[in-house]
């Protein structure tokens, strides 16, 4: 019997299904080559990917420059450990230091672990340098919040589905409203053992939620009034994604061209991950200024491939490429037609309540109940007429193509949109 290319799809699925720990639910899509923004899958089709592996893939798939980066060190140096100083991490920890205007760096590989380095670094810094007394510490977080995946994490999470059954939950943690400076400061002058406000700039994960303007610059001021630290994660809003640099940094002073003066927002304690490698390698990052890394001292905290020298390289490349290609000034522009063309359409539409983001971090809001199904239907019908995107909560659907987009590909992608969306009124 021949095999047919549906076969092809059909025998991925069923070997991640009977042989894979069923912890995702992925569209029923099997991919096999990427090129800048494009994806093919097994059968040879060819589509557009509006999420580019989760705001990884900024710099667009398998970009050469990323690419030669990942293979020249794999061939002359790619683990040392940290036992041994290898010649890559100064040069890549000077690089991105700079590049984001921070005294220091510490390498670490998921976004994850960069979150609980943060945390882990935020309460050193209340015991050895506030004074709260030992074990009392207590950050700050968000309800609807995204960090990862570890046991900490997920312990001050508010989705059931991820904390179900993981519990004793770690403590130390006061969960409060996003996007609410009144219940950040009243938390604030209720408790003298606050260490910091960990916060997505964009909540993603919980479906773009875009806070107030003021918002961040103005949670910045109370921890400062306070002296606590503000920890912004921006593992998906950073680099590039929502049209600057960061998603804090209104104006700062970092290596984007397009920005330079003093930072609307400067956190204390910055997370990077996802595109910090374009998606070709796992790279995160903490940054922080000396008064808080120095905290970090010899033993205290590792990585066995934290900063090797592959990641280095590759970061630095991934990073070169978004300032030389002006990825921010991109997704900043697309952005605009974006949500203006989604908008012209959404005034004559049912199925769609509007769209909401920042540069190329999108998402529309399906008109149905939060648990129906027909934002899933909606992305099998996309990837039916070539787009890839999935819901992220129930009925929320997000758009978040590479930044290498074109204007021209980004209004083809807007035509398949809103065709997809028509069959659905
Ligand atoms: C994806 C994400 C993380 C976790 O990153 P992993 O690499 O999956 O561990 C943390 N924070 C935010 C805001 C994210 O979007």
């Amino acid at each position: 019997m021949s095999v047919t290319k549906k076969d092809l799809t059909q025998e991925a699925i069923s070997l991640e299904d009977k042989y894979g720990a069923h912890n995702y639910h992925p569209l029923p899509v099997v991919l096999t080559k990427g090129d800048g923004v494009y994806v093919w899958d097994v059968e040879g089709k060819k589509y557009y990917d509006f999420l580019s592996a989760y705001s990884a893939v900024n710099q667009g798939h398998c970009h050469p420059k990323i690419v030669n980066a990942l293979v020249a060190q794999s061939q002359k140096l790619a683990l040392t450990s940290r036992a041994f100083h290898n010649d890559m991490l100064g040069k890549y920890e000077k690089f991105a230091s700079e590049y984001f205007g921070f005294d220091k760096l510490l390498p670490m590989n998921t976004g994850a672990e960069a979150v609980e380095t943060a945390l882990k670094i935020c309460r050193r810094w209340a015991y050895e340098v506030k004074g709260i007394p030992e074990n009392e510490a207590q950050i700050i977080v968000c309800t609807n919040n995204f960090h990862g995946r570890t046991t900490t994490i997920i312990s001050f999470s508010n989705d059931p589905v991820a904390r179900e059954h993981f519990g004793p939950y770690t403590q130390g943690f006061i969960k409060i409203e996003y996007d609410s400076l009144k219940a950040l400061e009243e938390t604030l002058k209720k408790n003298n053992n606050i260490a910091g406000f960990l916060v997505e700039p964009i909540q993603g994960e919980a479906g773009v939620y875009v806070p107030s303007d003021d918002y961040l610059k103005e949670a910045k001021a109370l921890c400062e009034a306070h002296n606590v630290l503000f920890i912004a994660d921006e593992v998906q809003t950073g680099i590039a994604r929502t049209g600057r640099l960061l998603a804090t940094c209104g104006n700062c002073n970092c290596a984007n061209k397009d920005c330079s003066g003093t930072p609307e927002v400067k956190p204390d304690i910055l997370i990077l991950g996802k595109a910090m490698s374009g998606g070709a390698y796992p790279v995160s990052a903490v940054l922080a200024n000396d008064a808080v890394m120095k905290v970090i001292t010899p033993g205290s905290h590792g990585s066995t491939f934290g900063g090797n020298p592959v990641a280095a390289a590759v970061a630095m490349a991934a990073l070169e490429v978004v300032k030389d290609e002006h990825l921010a000034d991109n997704a900043y522009t697309l952005g605009e037609v974006f949500r203006n063309e989604l908008n012209n359409y959404i005034e004559e539409s049912n199925i769609v309540k509007l769209v909401r983001g920042k540069g190329l971090l999108n998402a529309i809001v399906i008109n149905d109940a939060e648990d129906s199904d027909t934002a899933w239907k909606i992305c099998l019908r996309l990837r039916d007429h070539g787009l890839l995107a999935k819901p992220t909560h129930g009925n929320i659907i997000r758009f978040a193509p590479p930044l290498v987009m074109t204007e021209a590909q980004l209004r083809d992608c807007i035509a398949i949109i809103i065709k997809t969306l028509r069959e659905f009124e």
